[in-house]
Order: structure tokens, then C-alpha cells, then sequence
């Protein structure tokens, strides 16, 4: 489908204030043309901005997207609490389909909040798998190993079937694949070894969660040596590979200038780390190690809900109070992190507005009162800007969501019944 789009502030971080007025025409899954005048040409669908910003959708680096089932689950609750007393039953008892339909339920919130991109951990890929194509979601899936249930598991089988599951229920031109280790605290020699053999023979990039708590990095210098999460991951030879590191909070110098040498990016989920009570992570540190630095929600049990703009709102503030610097982390390089930068660190051809870019957008609309005067647009969109000013979402160049609808292969109310009634059935059970 040919889309014109035009009349839009288009948001373009490489000029000073941020953005140009003016067109831009999209061919399918490509963007044909970026400029100021309106191109020529026959166009399905002409889409007037009337002065509303068009910008790249939002790439969600880290996410256990249907988690929304499990949303507002043992709150205000240690994350001991949180975790064995609240979230663990629960997922005991989820179906494929329960995880479908958690699925459906998160992707309509990221097409209402303008993400068109996330990277998924979890497990029921059968459920995952079918929810992305049916919604035609662009996503990164983690192949993670499930929980050891005998003495006869075979780590290597167990992620080469989840491998053939994506691949063959899944369009690769909207979907890739990482190896992903849940974490040093969770997964054994057997499993690492596995995963990274995994990504060697399916030409994979890996993702982990490290460093995320105080007591993580603790238990692992005492069990392994004195070696923290990144220097552990080191000695097994995770970072030969393309890394995404997802948290990152408890990172020394040293651990840093691990992820440094190794090109590894980091998905930091603010959000999920002060409700927690993880800590913040050194977010101008890592700048200045030139980290690719990415924004992840996390999952809607420890977030509690997907929104990139509350997330990128955070990565600026944390920054700035924990050092007692307003200077810090600015809001262009914020707006960087939570679509360019993600893109690169999911390896997707997405997060600018750009000539050959995937068809990844997003309208945002510039008339509410918070978004006024709008004298300063990067800073309103980072300070003053929630998931709701999104109006307009196509991943791929189809149409997610425009004005209140959604376009996901199911419809809205039904994904709302489906995850009530079995949000009631799964806390009866427990
Ligand atoms: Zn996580």
C-alpha cells in the first residue's frame, strides 16, 4: 500500500530543533520519500498530519509482553514476594492460549502507545508466535530454555525446537530471533553452553539480564571467584557475539568497559528497576563508555504499563537526580535511545525517518494543552508526552491503530474479555 503522508512536523534528531515540516510517502514495508515538498506520484491513502508530528515508532528493547495478564499482581510486595508468592503460580497454570491472548493484550497497548518494535521474552511460543502474525507485529523473540523438569533435559534439543517453532510460524520479514539467557543467577554451564552454540550455528545475537539486583551481583562474586555477572559472561564466551544486555544497574567501571569492548548494548527498563527497588542505572557512565544504549518497558507485572514515553521520562530524570546533575542526559539523546538506538540494538532497519527505512511510524498529536506551547519539541516529547497523544500506528507499513481502532486480527473488546476471564481462572486456581 502506497501512504502519503503529509502537512507533519517530521521528527529528524540530526537538526537543532529536532524535526522539519513537510512529506513523507511509503511504499509497503519501505519509506520512498523524506522532503519538504509533496511528491508526485499515485498514493492509496493521503494522510493529512494537519501539523501533528510524525516520528519512528518506539522500539521496546525489553519486554516479557504477556505479562499483562499478570499486571498489578502481589504490588508493593518485595521482589522475593513479588516473584515466588505472586508471578510463579500464576505462569504455573498459563496455557498457550492464555499466553496468546496476554500477547494480544500488550500489542494492542503497544500500537495505542506508538511501539512498533519489541523484543519478547518469554515462553508458550506457540501462543507468542501466533499472536505476532496474526497482529503482523515486527518483533525480536528470545529463545530461551524452559524450566529443567527431568534429569534426562536436553538443553540444545529443547531451544532448537522453540528455533524451528519461530521460524516456521513466523514471517521473517517481520520477525528475528536472539539466543536469550534469562540470567547468570538462573542459567547453568549446561544451558550456556547450549544457547551460545545455538547462536553460532543459527547465526544468532544473544541477550541476558545482568547485573539487574545488588543481590545478584553479590551472589555471583561469592559463587564464581569474585567474577561479577559481566566478567562471568566474559569467561563463557557470551560477548563473541552480538549482546544485548537487558537492566545493567549494578555495573562498576570495569564492568562497563566489558560491555565497552565488546560492542554489547544495554536495554535499561527504568520503570521496572525503582518499582522493584533495583536501584537506577548509570545511564551517563555508560554514555560516556559510548554504549548503544536502548529503552525496554520490561514485563506489566514489575512495570505496570508500556509506555515509552513514562520510560524515557525516567531515564532523564534518574539520570539527572542521581547525580545532582540537570545537565545529564538530554532529551534529544533520550528520543536516540528509545527508537534508533533500539533499532540498532535489535538489529532492525527501523527508528528514523529516513529513505529505505522499514515503514515503522507513528503520529503524535501536538494539540493537547501539555504539548503547548510547542517552542521546544524534543523536550515536550520527553517531558510532557504520554502514550495517549499517540493517535496514528503502522508497523511495516499496516496500519496497527488509527484514531481509537485497532487493527490486530482480533477485536479489542474480545482481547479485554478473554484476558479478564482468564486473569479470574488463574488467580482461582492458585
Ligand atoms: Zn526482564
Amino acid at each position: 500500500m502506497k501512504v502519503l503522508f503529509k502537512n507533519a512536523k517530521v521528527l529528524d534528531l540530526k537538526r537543532e530543533q529536532g524535526y522539519f515540516c513537510g512529506c513523507v510517502a511509503v511504499d509497503g514495508n519501505t519509506i520512498s520519500y523524506v522532503g519538504t515538498k509533496e511528491p508526485a506520484g499515485e498514493f492509496n491513502r493521503i494522510i493529512d498530519a494537519k501539523g501533528n508530528l510524525l516520528m519512528p515508532g518506539f522500539v521496546n528493547a525489553h519486554a516479557h509482553t504477556p505479562m499483562t495478564l499478570l499486571r498489578g499482581v502481589k504490588d508493593d510486595s518485595s521482589l522475593h514476594e513479588w516473584l515466588f508468592d505472586g508471578v510463579l503460580p500464576l505462569e504455573a497454570n498459563m496455557t498457550n492460549d492464555d499466553i496468546y491472548w496476554g500477547q494480544m493484550l500488550g500489542m494492542a497497548e503497544y500500537a495505542r502507545n506508538g511501539i512498533t518494535c519489541f523484543e519478547e521474552c518469554y515462553f508458550g511460543y506457540e501462543g507468542i508466535c501466533k499472536a505476532v502474525s496474526k497482529a503482523g507485529y515486527r518483533a525480536r523473540i528470545g529463545i530461551g530454555p524452559v524450566v529443567q523438569t527431568s534429569n534426562d533435559y536436553d538443553c540444545y534439543e529443547d531451544i532448537t525446537n522453540i528455533y524451528n517453532i519461530i521460524k516456521n510460524s513466523t514471517d521473517s520479514s517481520l520477525v528475528n530471533m536472539a539466543s536469550y539467557a534469562h540470567a547468570v543467577y538462573s542459567i547453568d554451564e549446561q544451558k550456556f553452553e547450549a544457547l551460545l552454540r545455538l547462536a553460532k550455528e543459527k547465526n544468532l545475537p544473544l541477550s541476558v539480564h545482568v547485573s539487574e539486583t545488588l543481590k545478584e551481583v553479590g551472589d555471583c562474586t561469592q559463587k564464581h571467584k569474585g567474577l561479577t555477572p559481566p566478567a562471568l559472561l566474559e569467561q563463557v564466551g557470551f560477548f563473541d557475539r552480538p549482546c544485548l544486555c537487558y537492566h545493567c544497574v549494578h555495573m562498576d567501571k570495569d564492568d562497563l568497559q566489558i560491555l565497552a569492548d565488546y560492542g554489547a548494548s544495554v536495554a535499561t527498563c527504568p520503570s521496572s528497576n525503582i518499582k522493584l527497588a533495583s536501584g537506577i542505572a548509570p545511564i551517563f557512565a555508560m554514555q560516556n563508555k559510548g554504549l548503544n544504549i536502548a529503552i525496554g518497558t520490561d514485563g506489566t507485572a514489575s512495570n505496570n504499563s508500556l509506555d515509552m514515553f513514562k520510560e524515557m521520562f525516567l531515564v532523564a530524570t534518574l539520570s539527572k537526580v542521581s547525580l545532582y546533575n540537570p545537565s545529564v542526559v538530554n532529551a534529544r539523546q533520550v528520543l536516540e535511545m528509545a527508537t534508533l538506538n533500539g533499532a540498532k540494538a535489535l538489529g532492525v532497519n527501523s527508528g528514523e525517518v529516513a529513505v529505505g527505512k522499514n515503514t515503522d511510524l507513528i503520529l503524535v498529536k501536538l494539540t493537547e494543552p501539555h504539548m503547548q506551547p510547542c517552542s521546544n519539541l524534543l523536550s515536550n516529547l520527553v517531558y510532557s508526552a504520554k502514550g495517549s497523544d499517540v493517535y496514528f500506528t503502522m508497523v511495516g507499513g499496516k496500519v496497527v491503530y488509527d484514531n481509537g481502532e485497532y487493527f490486530l486480527g482480533e477485536d479489542i473488546q474480545t482481547i479485554y474479555e478473554k484476558a479478564n476471564k482468564i486473569r479470574n481462572r488463574l488467580e482461582q486456581k492458585n
